[in-house]
Formats: C-alpha cells, structure tokens, sequence
C-alpha cells in the first residue's frame, strides 16, 4: 500500500529542531529514535527511566537521559528547546502485566499529564500521544470473530480496566490541551506492535515475541508440548514495528488529525492458536498444544478497522505478519542463544 504524499517529519522540521522522545529505552520510542535519526536529525533527546545500560536500544549520536517522567521537574527538562516531544512512556506489558498490575498502569497518567503540561511550557509546536487499543469498549469486543474496532467505539466508554482507562484519560488531556490552549496533539491508537528490540521475557512481553520464545525454548530443550494461554481462540491483529514508525510520522504531521485519535494498527485478524502454528512454522517444528485456561488472555476479539486511516492518509500498515514474525523470530533466537552463552540481552 503508496501512501499519498503526506508530509513527514522530513518535509516539515529542520534537520536540527529538537526532537523530544519519551520512553526511548524501550521498544517502540526505541524505535521511533532510530527512525528520526536514519532521517537525518541532529538534535534528538531520548528519555526514560530505565538505566542507561538497560534500553533497549541505543541509537549514536541522541542525547539519552535517564528520567523518571511521573516527576513535574524531570518532564521540564525532557522537553526544554523541543520543537516536536513525542510521549510514548508508559507503565505496560503484554496481557499478563496489565491484568495484574493495573494501578501501575492508571499512575502512568502522571507521565502524561506533566509531560503535555510541559511540552506546552516549552513553547513545542507538536505533542505526540501513543493510546492503545485498550481504550475500546470491551463490550464490543466479547467475541473472537469480532467487527473492527472503528474510531467512535470508544465511546460510550468502558474501556479496558486501569491500562485502557488511563489512556481514555491522557487522550482527553490532548484533546482540550488543543480545544482550550491551541497547542497541537496527535494521538494514535496502536493495536499490537511486535518486531525486533520488543520485550520478549520476563512477564511483560506480548504474544509474538512470547510464542516465539516458547517454540525457541522447545526446540532448544527437546520439549514437544506448548503452553497457551487460554483456549487459543480469542483474536488479535499485529502490527510489524516498521509500519509502526512511520505511522507515527504521518499521523504526527497531518493537520486534519490534529486532537483526533485514529487507530494505527494491522487489519489482519489471527487466532492465538493459528499465532503459535505459524511461529512453529518459522521455528520448523510442530508442537502439541495445551491450553492453561487459569492464564489472562484479554477479550476474546480484537481488530483494527483501517477505514479512517485510508481515507486520510491514503496509508494503512502492511507489512505481511509473517514476514515480520520472520525477523522477530530470529532476533529472539539470537537473544535466547546470546543469554545462554552468558552474553548480555535485551530484556
Ligand atoms: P515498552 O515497555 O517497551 O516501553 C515503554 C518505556 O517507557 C519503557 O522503557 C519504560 O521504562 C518507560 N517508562 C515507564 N515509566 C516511565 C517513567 N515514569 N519515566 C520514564 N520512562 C518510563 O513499551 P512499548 O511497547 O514500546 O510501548 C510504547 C507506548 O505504546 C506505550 O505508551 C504503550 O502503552 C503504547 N502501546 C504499545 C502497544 C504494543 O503493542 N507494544 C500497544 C498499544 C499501545
């Protein structure tokens, strides 16, 4: 899918004007540096809590800082100078985090609230907000061979609790920020993102990355059984992290999203179930599946309706899932095989 010649970060900064990114140890800020980098801008400043030696990813030449973004003060000097901040710090994980660790996820609202607060202060032209999918309805989403969740679904609210409900919340904050002060945001509502530098261990990872290392860990340990979560069968659309990226760029300089959300995520709806046979595709192993049905596994459908993002962008992502279950697939194994040998990892 051409995407119409809408203007790009390219197009519309200066090659120095500061570039604010938070959360940029992580996966998809991570990312989102590396991109505005390889655009060839100068000044970019990547921010989060995490120790510097923990991110992620690093990218040469980006000022790193290691700040805790629920700090008023800290928020200030995260965005000091900026021309652009993009926020995509938050408290998160794959389903097993934020059914279990929602207050975690409601305190991310601080985060947002200083860092739009500040950006404002600083006098930023644009402020960038990463919502979620979690801010749809949920009784919209009660069955596997679900409608695509378009835009309006948010509302009437009852969104997913503490994580969806937070992200409801700091996408209000952006929407007045521009009705009552004229500053302009941006909020995009990504489905899930996988890809290369994701969480792929430790409780917060998501399902690609998690089903690619189960299927690692199988082959590696001579196992022929796999764990899923839940009866397999609820439905989810993944969206590869370089469509992620530049997404964000377009939905970012496109003057008719201004203050209006918009989904950014993959159309291609995929069961649980077919996820685990097409990584034991990759991986080339077949497996046998068991089901732990005491395990969190979310709604039981979830889809992104891409109709909004066509019609103004002229854009929606693409890149096929398993292409990009491909190179995550061997990132993982890369890292699975780097941990064992006592190398350091990511995550
Ligand atoms: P991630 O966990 O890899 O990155 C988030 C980063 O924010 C982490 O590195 C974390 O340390 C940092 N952070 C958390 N609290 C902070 C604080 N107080 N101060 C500074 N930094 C802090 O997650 P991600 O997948 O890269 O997600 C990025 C954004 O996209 C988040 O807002 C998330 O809610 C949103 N999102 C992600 C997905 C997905 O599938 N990955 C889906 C929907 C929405």
């Amino acid at each position: 899918m051409t995407a119409k010649n809408n203007p790009k970060a390219a197009s519309v900064l200066k090659k120095d004007d500061l570039i604010t990114v938070a959360g940029a140890g992580g996966f998809i800020a991570g990312a989102l540096v590396r991109y505005f980098s390889d655009q060839g801008f100068t000044r970019i400043r990547a921010i989060d809590k995490k120790p510097l030696p923990e991110w992620y990813q690093r990218t040469p030449g980006v000022e790193c800082l290691c700040l805790d973004l629920r700090n008023e003060d800290n928020c200030k000097r995260a965005c000091e100078d900026a021309v652009e901040v993009y926020n995509l710090a938050a408290d998160m994980g794959g389903m097993g985090f934020i059914e279990r660790f929602r207050i975690e996820c409601l305190r991310s609202i601080l985060i947002n609230t200083h860092m739009i607060e500040a950006a404002y202060r600083a006098g930023a032209t644009r402020f960038f907000f990463s919502s979620s999918a979690c801010a749809y309805n949920t009784d919209l989403q009660k069955d596997p061979n679900v409608r695509a969740l378009k835009e309006s679904d948010a509302y009437p609210a009852m969104a997913e609790r503490g994580y969806g409900w937070e992200k409801l919340m700091s996408e209000m904050f952006c929407q007045e920020y521009w009705s009552e002060r004229g500053f302009e945001t941006h909020t995009a509502r990504f489905h899930n993102v996988f890809g290369e530098f994701g969480t792929w261990d430790g409780g917060r990872e998501k399902a690609p990355a998690a089903l690619c290392r189960k299927v690692i860990e199988c082959k590696d340990q001579g196992i022929d059984e796999v764990v899923i979560w839940g009866d397999g069968k609820q439905t989810r659309s993944f969206m590869y992290i370089d469509d992620c990226t530049l997404g964000i760029d377009m939905i970012m300089h496109c003057d008719a999203l201004i203050a209006t959300p918009i989904n950014l995520g993959s159309d291609y709806l995929i069961s649980i179930n077919d996820l685990m046979l097409l990584a034991e595709k990759i991986g080339g192993v077949t497996l046998k599946h068991k089901h732990d049905l005491s395990a969190p596994q979310g709604v039981a459908g979830r889809n992104s309706d891409n109709t909004f993002i066509q019609q103004v962008l002229g854009w929606a992502p693409s890149t096929p899932l398993e292409d990009g279950l491909r190179k995550t697939y061997t990132w993982i194994e890369k890292q699975y095989n780097d941990r064992k040998a006592g190398k350091r990892t990511v995550s």
